[in-house]
């Protein structure tokens, strides 16, 4: 089984944290915290993607 095909997860947080809990593997990792500065980063221990969602809406 493998996992390396989880989809990006969407925020619009530049910080949010990753326990690597998921249905598939509930005990997850010590939870830690990923800046997205870079608007997208990886999780170093569940290689889960995290990717910064823009507003599309202007203002004006
Ligand atoms: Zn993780």
């Amino acid at each position: 089984m493998t996992a390396s095909t989880q989809p990006p997860v969407l925020t619009r947080e530049t910080r949010v944290a990753c326990d690597g809990r998921s249905p598939a593997d509930p005990l997850g990792h010590p939870k830690i915290f990923l800046s997205l500065a870079d608007g997208e980063t990886q999780c170093p221990y569940c290689s889960r993607t995290f990717r910064k969602q823009t507003e599309t809406r202007n203002n004006k």
